[in-house]
């Protein structure tokens, strides 16, 4: 058996970023970027008004001054003659400030007359214009990798990038297997169930930008196996679910082997997911998880997430943890890495009792998991420990 973070590092090992491809920067939310963008513009691409007023020069701007209002700047409609001594331009938010100009006074601050503005008393004393450039200037870089969120849309659209370089979407190929199984809204025999974890695991992966490609169930015959390997063609990452132990029908790593994957490792000490599998397949990478539901779920959000992100050519790390205070006490951990359902809350976390790795009702209640290091000793309540948010 080896540790939770040597089976990641094997796994990163295995997990190289593919290539790249140019998309819309509309379709670019949930992508990596992979190629640094560079700015266009500068933006602002002219002093502008931060605020509805009158510009004017700050040179004699002191209460009781007044000035003739000559003309009008307003968004996309800058006023482009000259401003002399005394004369002043209304002004509204995001217009270009005059030449001559470097100062807006509020319009709350002016008494008005016909077209003539006076200083009130009390000035307000910024002077509200933003500089060309404020924002970004013309060739900055927004470096890669970086996943890009809606924030990052937003600003790549302001620097006129309208396409960017992305890495390619992970193909995920989904194998459950087990004569047990059957599709969600099928009718199951008296002793069948339906295919669960391979629903979460897709969902899972989708989230983070993956193409999944859920296969027929696999049956539990080397033929059967063997076949849905050979459906797998093509995907990134092959990953099987279930027939990962030595019962007697655990006949995964046969048909894997069989079809060529070269083993990395077999079982890591954690809990819930003893039998993990994991290997070399031609230019993709086959991960075997456990088949109890919850195991399925955790092995994904362990081993799965990390590697999709890789894959994305995110930096290779694990999945981000807190520190969270216990609202109980807990008991000393064994020799396996122990991921307990929890309930996370303003920086306290509440374990349930119930942890059986078959329960799907505790794992769709909790919003978090807490992590007990191997052989990690008993907690009091209000001691810290390390969470991984769900
Ligand atoms: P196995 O590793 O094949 O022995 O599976 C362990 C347990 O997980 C068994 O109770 C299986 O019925 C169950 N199981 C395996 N695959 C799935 C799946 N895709 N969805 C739900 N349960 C599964
Ligand atoms: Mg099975």
């Amino acid at each position: 058996m080896i540790s939770v973070s040597e089976a990641l590092d094997a796994l990163f090992a295995l997990a190289n970023p593919l290539d790249i491809e140019t998309v819309p920067l509309s379709d670019s939310a949930g992508r990596v970027l992979a190629v640094s963008a560079v700015a266009e513009r500068d933006q602002p691409p002219f002093p502008a008004s931060a605020m509805d007023g009158y510009a004017l020069n700050s040179a004699g701007a002191v209460t009781g001054a007044s000035y003739q209002v000559i003309g009008e700047s307003a968004a996309g409609h800058g006023y482009n003659a000259p401003v002399p001594t005394g004369a002043c331009v209304r002004i509204f938010t995001g217009a270009p400030v005059p030449a001559s100009c470097d100062r807006i006074i509020i319009q709350e601050d002016v008494d008005r007359s016909g077209d003539t503005i006076t200083l009130k008393d009390n000035l307000d004393s910024k002077y509200y214009v933003r500089a060309k450039g404020f924002d970004f200037t013309y060739g900055q870089t927004y470096d890669a990798p970086k996943l890009l969120g809606p924030n990052d849309v937003a600003l790549l659209a302001a620097m006129n990038v309208p396409q960017v370089r992305v890495y390619r979407k992970p193909i995920v190929a989904l194998i459950s297997t087990g004569d047990e199984l059957v599709m969600p809204g099928e009718t199951p025999n008296p002793d069948q169930i339906i295919a669960s974890n391979t629903f979460g695991l897709a969902a899972m992966l989708r989230e983070i930008g993956a193409r999944v490609r859920v296969l027929p169930i696999a049956r539990d015959t080397l033929q059967s196996l063997e076949q849905a390997f050979s459906l797998a063609k093509g995907a990134d990452v092959v990953v099987t679910i279930g027939g990962a132990s030595v019962g007697d029908h655990d006949l995964v790593a046969q048909a894997a082997e069989k079809h060529g994957v070269q083993r990395q490792f077999y079982k890591v000490a954690m809990r819930p997911g003893k039998p993990l599998m994991a290997g070399r397949l031609g230019d993709a990478m086959m991960i075997g998880l456990p088949g109890n539901p919850v195991s399925a779920m955790v092995c994904g959000k362990i081993f799965l997430t990390p590697v999709i992100r890789a894959l994305q050519g995110l930096p290779k790390h694990p999945v981000p943890r807190l520190r969270a205070k216990l609202s109980h006490p807990i008991a000393q951990n064994g020799g396996r890495e122990h991921y307990m359902r929890a309930v996370y809350e303003n920086g306290t976390v509440r374990v349930f009792e119930r942890q059986d790795s078959a329960l799907l009702s505790v794992l769709a209640a909790s919003n978090a998991l807490i992590v007990r290091a191997t052989h990690a000793t008993a907690l009091e309540a209000g001691a810290e420990e390390d969470v991984i948010l769900l």
